[in-house]
């Protein structure tokens, strides 16, 4: 028996060389997840790089750098910075901390931050690039994907947004909605498309659709009037509606006379003069006042979310406070038409 043989047999000395080969591997795996995190945490400190023309805060720099206390610290005060709406301090903190420090998860989490900051204070742009860049690190990110899909609606890039939607739905989030508002948004603005494909395919969607109804009411009284009509008397909620119905000229009076609702609108701005009491308080405000008063009275609208109280002087159809989508009702506001008035006396 030779030297090898004996050593190939000997039991122990199998066990050392299985040992020595997990170790080899172990130690081979930590070295490549090394490289790997660094090759990341330096690919986003060149990114950060990108964003720094509102400069990285000195003091914060060397208070980092000195100081016991870690940088979610430093990310607290600079989300009060946020809150107070003061985002030019909070992006220049948020780019200090992302300067200093080293932890991969403490970057993302920063850079999260940052792009929550551009977002906020108008940078779209800058906001998109960072949720993309979180993404491919964290491609299933929830919040930045959502994040990302308002961030391509407010850069009227519908489609991309569809396609971020369409992500989420691969990770079962509920965005079946989300998901028909964008489709319309698509359509709506594709000016390429024939009118009647395009009609077609709107009514469609939104005939499942719990919050586009009003988009595309809108978007019918500018394309197809007929249709407009048709839509909005087998509506239940002529509320909403108010403000698209009382701006339209020439309403069809003989037809509108059959529906109460459409009617009362008519009635409270003296273009249907009967003795039908309109249902709405501010309606039959008008309507009397119009009837008996030498005032001459008109309507404000006011626009108020459902889930954050939010109320806003303009149109929107996602909250722009909360970003809740389908949560906007119109407020009605009664007040004197001075140019009316003014008009009358000359
Ligand atoms: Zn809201």
């Amino acid at each position: 028996m030779d030297y090898f043989s004996i050593i190939y047999k000997d039991p122990l000395f199998s066990i050392i060389v299985i040992i020595a080969i997990i170790t080899l591997v172990a130690i081979a795996d930590y070295t490549k997840n090394r490289y790997k995190q660094k090759i990341k945490q330096q690919s986003l400190s060149d990114f950060a790089k990108n964003f720094e023309n509102y400069g990285t805060d000195e003091n914060i720099g060397s208070l980092l750098d000195t100081s016991k206390y870690p940088a979610s610290t430093f990310t607290f005060i600079a989300n009060i910075y946020v809150a107070n709406g003061n985002f030019g301090e909070a992006i220049k903190m948020y780019l200090t901390i992302l300067d200093k420090t080293q932890n991969l998860g403490e970057k993302i989490q920063t850079l999260e931050l940052l792009g929550m900051a551009y977002y906020k204070a108008g940078f779209m742009q800058r906001a998109k690039n960072i949720f993309i860049e979180i993404l491919k690190h964290h491609p299933r990110n929830t919040k930045v994907l959502l994040m990302l899909v308002q961030t391509y609606e407010i850069l009227g890039e519908y489609k991309n947004a569809l396609s971020v939607v369409s992500c989420l739905e691969e990770i079962d989030e509920k965005v079946d909605e989300v998901k028909k508002y964008m489709q319309i948004l698509i359509l709506i603005n594709d000016s390429l498309m024939p009118l009647n494909e395009r009609e077609i395919e709107i009514l469609n969607i939104n005939k499942t659709s719990k919050i586009t109804n009003k988009i595309v009411l809108n978007y019918f009284k500018t394309y197809n009037i007929q249709r407009f009509w048709e839509l909005i008397y087998a509506s239940s909620d002529i509320l909403n509606y108010i403000d698209i119905l009382w701006n339209i000229k020439n309403p069809p009076i003989d037809k509108i006379k059959d529906n109460k609702h459409i009617a009362d609108v008519y009635r409270a701005k003296g273009i249907i003069c009967d003795d039908i009491e309109c249902d709405i308080f501010e309606l039959e405000a008008l309507r009397l006042m119009n009837k008996y008063s030498g005032k001459v009275g008109n309507l404000g609208f006011k626009y108020k979310c459902s889930f954050c109280q939010g109320i806003y002087p303009f149109e929107v159809f996602r909250c722009p406070n909360c970003s809740e989508l389908g949560g906007i009702h119109l407020v009605l506001e009664i007040m004197e038409d001075t140019y009316e008035t003014n008009h009358n006396l000359l």
